[in-house]
Formats: structure tokens, C-alpha cells, sequence
């Protein structure tokens, strides 16, 4: 093999298992056909890890983690440990696993399907041919900012208090990520901000425009963020990528994603500066489905290409994972979440079958 990489697996809970086996076998067979050897090291995390050792993240998977050079990770948690007190709740385990890979910028791209446009609930002329992606800031603004709490003031009243903070040094390595996929993708970037009520967004933006220089091929725009989320429904094309703080972009994410109107076909991707990243799906373990072969695992195969491009830096098997999954979908094939009339109704594991069909 030219190339070898070690890739950590967290299958996790509830269906996670499942679409981890798809994902595990078309990356076994683009790797067959581009010379990549993937070592795959299995790792517990969420109510599995809780089950088996007492912790939602043990300390010997943040380490196999930390020693690999990507973490491909399913879904987390479960009816069953809904009652635990919330340190020991699965959800804690991706909490920690963020922190331990220091992960500050999160990549949530939104792309129409042609084939699946109809599952949008915006109107097909509006939608046809986005491909957005959106750069959040992860560990930093007001979700962290302090001083932070409700406090008493002097007359007994309670005051809520949160604090949007960002250093250049925190705007800059966020910036620098978004550029650089921007570079990868249309060339096109866009950061949203509320510059003209905040002053920390008037640091956001004084920084990006200083960033441009180093990317002189990439067009920077900027956009408030009330605008912004209108220009996304109202006429969502012209984004390529976008890059926002914590809080705005928390909100337009979801809004993007949401063009797209199908959860089990959304991917993501965490990122940090010398860690590797951690790429898993949109959506959660959907207990409601797990162990009936009913989960669709595109987005989990999506990831996976995710990780090709954004963690591996191998863009040809990238395209090829994202090409299969476009022609299952030309060959009408389809899980119970994304099913519409005339269709071809297949649980996991056939789909699993016709994207390797697809690879070739
Ligand atoms: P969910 O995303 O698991 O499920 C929402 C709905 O979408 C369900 O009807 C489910 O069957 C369906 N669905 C989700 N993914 C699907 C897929 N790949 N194929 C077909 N259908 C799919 O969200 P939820 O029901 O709110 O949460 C269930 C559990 O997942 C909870 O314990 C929650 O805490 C956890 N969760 C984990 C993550 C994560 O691991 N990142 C994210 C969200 C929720």
C-alpha cells in the first residue's frame, strides 16, 4: 500500500453499529482500488462504554483517538440511559471526546440531491443546485464566554448574564480553516456577523479581511446574520461556504441543513489544529429503528468521504464515495426515511450492497 492510515471507529449506540459496517466496508473497497491501506481500531463510546465500563468516554478511547489520524464516529445514546445523572449521560461522551481533540471548527456542508429535491420544503427553483457548507466555531463566543450565570443585583433582582468573546487568535485559526475549504470547494466565502451592533463582531470581521490577503484566490463577502438567514431560504444558490462564530452558527446550520429536508443523508465533520478530526453523521441513534435494518446509511458513507477529503486529504476516494451514493440514488434505491412512490424500498444492508455495487 502506498498510503496507510489508522482510523478509529466509535459505533456507539442504537443503529450506529449498523451504518458503521456499511461505512467500514465501501471505505475497505476505495481503498482496494486507490492503494490506501485503512487500519481500523474499534473504540466504545456513549451508553455502549457506559454499559461496559461505568463512562460514557473512557480514557483508553480518547487515547486510541488521540493517536490516530482520523475518528469516524456513528451516533450516541438511547432510551436507556436517558435516567442517569447527567455526568455519566452518553451525550457527555462526545462532549469530551470534542475537548480532548481540542475540536473548534465544525464543518456542516448542505447539498440538493437532484434526486431527492422533492424532500425539500423549500420550493424546487429556489433549491435546485445548492451546495453550501457551513464553518461553525466550536469552542468559543457565548456558549464559553465569561463572565457567565445568574446573578443577584443589588435590589434582589435576578440578571442572566453571557459574554460573547472571540481573541484574533481564536478568529484567525477558524478563519484560516474556512479559507482553506473554500479554496477546496467554489472559491467563494462568506462570514456572517452582527458587526454593525457588536463589537466582537467588528473584530470578526476586521480579522477575516486581513486573513483574505493570505488567500488572495478566494472571494470573501461578508453578511449580518439576520440577513444572512433570510438570503438562505429566500435564494440560497450563490453560497459556497460560509464561516461564523459559535452562537449564529449554531442557528444557521440547522437552517442549511434543513433546505435539504432529509436527516439520514447529512454528514459533518469536526476539526482541530494538530488532532485528527472526529466525522459522524447529523443525526442520532435513532433507537426508534435500531436492529431492524431500517437505517439509512448514506450519511454515515457521507462522513466517510468527509474524512477522505477533509482528514485524509484524499479527495479522489472522496468523489468516488459521493459518486456512488449519487447513482444508488439514480438506481431509485431507497431507505424508509428518504421512500416516495415508484421508488425501491431497501433496508441497511442492501443499500450497503448497492453502494459497493456502485464503487465497482
Ligand atoms: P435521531 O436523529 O436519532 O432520530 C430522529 C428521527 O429520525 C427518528 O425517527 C429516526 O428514526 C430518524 N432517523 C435518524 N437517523 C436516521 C437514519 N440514518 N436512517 C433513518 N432514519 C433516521 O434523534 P432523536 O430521536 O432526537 O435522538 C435519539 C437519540 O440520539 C437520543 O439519545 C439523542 O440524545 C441521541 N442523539 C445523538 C446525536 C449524536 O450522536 N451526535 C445527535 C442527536 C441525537
Amino acid at each position: 500500500m502506498t498510503k496507510q492510515y489508522c482510523i478509529t471507529l466509535l459505533s456507539g449506540d442504537g443503529i450506529g453499529p449498523e451504518i458503521m459496517t456499511v461505512a467500514v466496508a465501501v471505505l475497505k473497497r476505495v481503498g482496494e482500488q486507490l492503494d490506501i491501506g485503512f487500519e481500523f481500531k474499534e473504540a466504545l463510546i456513549g451508553g455502549a462504554a457506559i454499559d461496559a465500563t461505568g463512562e460514557p468516554l473512557p480514557a483508553e478511547t480518547l487515547e486510541i483517538c488521540k493517536t490516530s489520524d482520523a475518528v469516524l464516529l456513528a451516533a450516541i445514546g438511547g432510551y436507556q440511559w436517558d435516567t442517569l445523572p447527567s455526568h455519566l449521560r452518553p451525550e457527555r461522551g462526545l462532549l469530551g471526546l470534542r475537548a480532548g481533540l481540542e475540536l473548534f471548527a465544525n464543518l456542516r456542508p448542505a447539498k440538493i440531491l437532484p434526486q431527492l429535491i422533492n424532500a425539500s420544503p423549500l420550493k424546487r427553483e429556489v433549491v435546485e443546485g445548492v451546495d453550501i457548507m457551513v464553518v461553525r466555531e466550536l469552542t468559543g463566543g457565548i456558549y464559553f464566554g465569561q463572565p457567565k450565570g445568574v446573578f443577584e443585583t443589588e435590589t434582589g433582582e435576578k440578571r442572566g448574564v453571557n459574554t460573547m468573546v472571540y481573541t484574533e487568535g481564536e478568529i484567525d485559526r477558524i478563519g484560516r480553516v474556512a479559507f482553506d475549504i473554500a479554496r477546496k470547494r467554489g472559491k467563494k466565502l462568506c462570514s456572517v456577523d452582527k458587526a454593525n451592533v457588536l463589537e466582537v463582531s467588528q473584530l470578526w470581521r476586521d480579522r477575516m479581511i486581513q486573513l483574505a490577503q493570505e488567500f488572495p484566490d478566494v472571494e470573501l463577502s461578508h453578511l449580518y446574520v439576520d440577513n444572512a438567514a433570510m438570503q438562505l431560504v429566500r435564494y440560497p444558490k450563490p453560497f459556497d461556504t460560509i464561516v461564523t462564530g459559535n452562537l449564529f452558527g449554531d442557528i444557521l446550520s440547522d437552517e442549511a441543513a434543513m433546505l435539504t429536508g432529509s436527516i439520514g443523508m447529512l454528514p459533518s465533520a469536526s476539526l482541530g489544529t494538530s488532532k485528527p478530526g472526529v466525522f459522524e453523521p447529523v443525526h442520532g441513534s435513532a433507537p426508534d429503528i435500531a436492529g431492524q435494518d431500517k437505517a439509512n446509511p448514506i450519511a454515515q458513507v457521507l462522513s466517510a468521504a468527509m474524512m477522505l477529503r477533509y482528514g485524509l486529504d484524499e479527495p479522489e476516494a472522496a468523489d468516488r464515495l459521493e459518486q456512488a451514493v449519487l447513482k444508488v440514488l439514480d438506481a431509485d434505491y431507497r431507505t424508509g426515511d428518504i421512500m416516495s412512490l415508484g421508488m425501491k424500498l431497501v433496508g441497511c444492508q442492501a443499500m450497503g450492497e448497492a453502494l459497493l455495487e456502485a464503487l465497482g
